[in-house]
């Protein structure tokens, strides 16, 4: 991996730099300026080298053309005030206005161009039209340096063309976040636990045939785990379901059996009689679900206290733990205290702990918990578990 350095001087350069400045807004405030902050690092090296630096990025999903609500010009000024230098803001992404200003940079000053998204080549599948919107950003600087490690897993213009049109590099941040990723997959100290949880089951379920090679036990929650509780013939009432998934479970079980890998379920579960913050619940055995007052209509929303209380314990006797994905609808209170626990074992543990995954951040920030108590909270959840599945990354192998 190429890092900086491989850039040389970079006295009275125009250094263009991929963030991932997509922070979440509401009403045009952020709410979240973690992406802004882990982005400073680069930045502020950079300019201390005396680079001229443009920054791109992307915010939300517009679709190929300028939407209001998706502009990065409130990030230019909370960008502003943490670096505590001005940041220019240039309301387009390419054309005369942006020439303009980049060609007004002085060495050390800092332009923030607008989001990337608002043109149809930087997501585009056609490979021409990527490499067009690429080349036009490529003739603003003269390095390249990759910072967004969140979007590091796409094929897109500012993050896999653009690197081949200039001299590139790894940011700060990539970097940082690769070192551990590699902590995670080369030789991690052992017991390895991982813990996975959330939502998003099918996408999840490819990075467990490669943890099973690697992690010692598995801790499994959210909602893929009642495709596990199926896959052992549970009924599991009204919970999240991957009824397609069913076989290829099955079939991980057996392969954990056979390689010695301990796959944790929770032996109890919080069923509600609906999904909603204020819904009737009770605790039941997992293996029962049907069996709470609510029947087949029940839905399992978080780990029950039994299962978090053993969770808490494997994690406690770790020495490397990654968490990808909340035990259960922590954003509703009454079923946020198996993440809670779990957050709070990682905190405790004299383990190494990894916290991967958009939500699972949040979760354990909006649960009180803060950045330091952690090893390390990746900035990029789809990349990291990419990165865990063994995939090739399109914008880190440009910069091998
Ligand atoms: P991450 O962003 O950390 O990778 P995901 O996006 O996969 O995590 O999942 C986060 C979401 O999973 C949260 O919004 C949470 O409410 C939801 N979730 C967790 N457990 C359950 C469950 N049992 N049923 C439905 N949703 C769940
Ligand atoms: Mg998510």
């Amino acid at each position: 991996m190429r890092t900086l350095e491989s850039l040389g001087d970079l006295r009275s350069k125009t250094v263009i730099v991929r963030c991932d400045l997509n922070v979440p807004l509401k009403d045009g405030v952020i709410t979240d300026d973690g992406r802004i902050r882990a982005s400073l690092t680069t930045i502020r090296e950079l300019r201390e080298a005396g680079a001229r630096v443009v920054l791109i990025s992307h915010l939300g999903r517009p679709e190929g053309r300028p939407e209001a609500k998706y502009s990065l010009q409130p990030v230019a000024v909370r960008m502003a005030e943490l670096l505590e230098a001005p940041v220019a803001f240039v309301p387009e992404t390419v054309g005369a206005a942006a020439t303009a200003a980049v060609e007004a940079l002085r060495d050390g000053d800092v332009v923030l161009l607008e989001n990337l998204r608002f043109n149809a080549g930087e997501t585009s599948k056609d490979d021409a039209a990527r490499r067009t919107f690429a080349e036009q950003l490529a003739a603003f600087g003269e390095a390249f340096v990759s910072d967004g490690f969140g979007v590091v897993h796409r094929k897109q213009a500012s993050v896999y063309d653009l690197a081949q049109l200039l001299p590139s590099a790894a940011g700060r941040l990539v970097a940082g976040e690769l070192e551990v990723l590699q902590r995670l997959t080369e030789s991690p100290e052992r017991p390895y636990t991982v813990v996975l949880g959330g939502s998003k089951v099918s996408d999840k379920l490819g990075v467990i045939s490669h943890l099973l090679q690697r992690v010692d036990t598995l801790l499994i929650g959210g909602g893929m785990l009642f495709t596990f509780l199926a896959a052992q013939g549970h009924k599991v009432g009204a919970s999240l379901l991957e009824a397609d998934q069913l076989d290829t479970v099955r079939g991980y079980l057996a392969e954990a059996d056979r390689l010695g890998v301990r796959i944790v379920l929770p032996t109890d579960i919080v069923v509600a009689a609906g999904f909603a913050a204020d819904a009737a619940h009770e605790v039941v055995a997992a293996d029962a679900i049907e069996s709470s007052s609510f029947g087949a209509a029940g839905l399992g929303l978080d780990i029950g206290p039994e299962s978090s209380a053993a969770f808490a314990s494997v994690i406690a006797d770790s020495a490397t733990v990654f968490w990808n994905g909340p035990m259960g609808v922590f954003e509703m209170a009454a079923f946020a205290e198996g993440t809670r626990t779990v957050a709070r074992a990682l905190t405790e543990t004299d383990g190494f702990t990894v916290v991967g995954g958009g939500d699972s951040a949040a979760a354990v920030r909006a649960l009180g918990f803060s950045d330091n108590q952690f090893g390390h909270i990746s900035t990029g959840g789809g990349a990291s578990l990419e990165y865990l599945e063994g995939k090739n990354l399109p914008g880190l192998e440009v910069l091998a």
